[in-house]
């Protein structure tokens, strides 16, 4: 943090993002990736798009080490994947999963309940998913 605050080690290497830091402070609305681009911090436009996600994600403030936040925003990811195969209300993972079936063949069978996708076993909450 401090004045050094736009210095930020990317893949061993420290960068100095100034220009990154700029364009957080005025808000501008210029590409932050492809600035990192044409300064050539990435050599791709992906690793640049990433980057400005992982910045999102911090908070827009560099982070000193962009391979640590990288991690940090991969392992949020996972989680939150993670946790749409858990209870919406109980957190529980012990879940009934309906298979979704087409309605015209299936028209008597609403006895099996084709509304819900997942039943939780634990407090028999019902959602849909995609
Ligand atoms: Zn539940």
């Amino acid at each position: 943090m401090g004045k050094n605050k736009y210095y930020c080690r990317i893949n061993g290497t420290i960068y100095n993002l100034s220009k990154v830091q700029d364009i957080l402070d005025k808000k501008e609305n210029q590409s932050i990736a492809l600035t990192l681009y044409e300064d050539r911090v990435f050599d791709n436009i992906v690793d640049a798009n990433t980057f400005e996600e992982v910045l999102k994600f911090n908070h827009n403030q560099i982070p000193a080490d962009y391979n640590e936040a990288l991690k940090r925003l991969q392992d949020h990811n996972v989680q939150s994947r993670r946790s749409k195969l858990s209870c919406p209300r109980c957190g529980s993972t012990n879940l009934y999963k309906y298979k979704r079936m087409s309605a015209p063949n299936y028209v008597c069978s609403d006895y099996y309940s084709r509304e819900y996708d997942y039943r939780c076993e634990s407090c028999n909450c019902k959602w849909k998913m995609d």
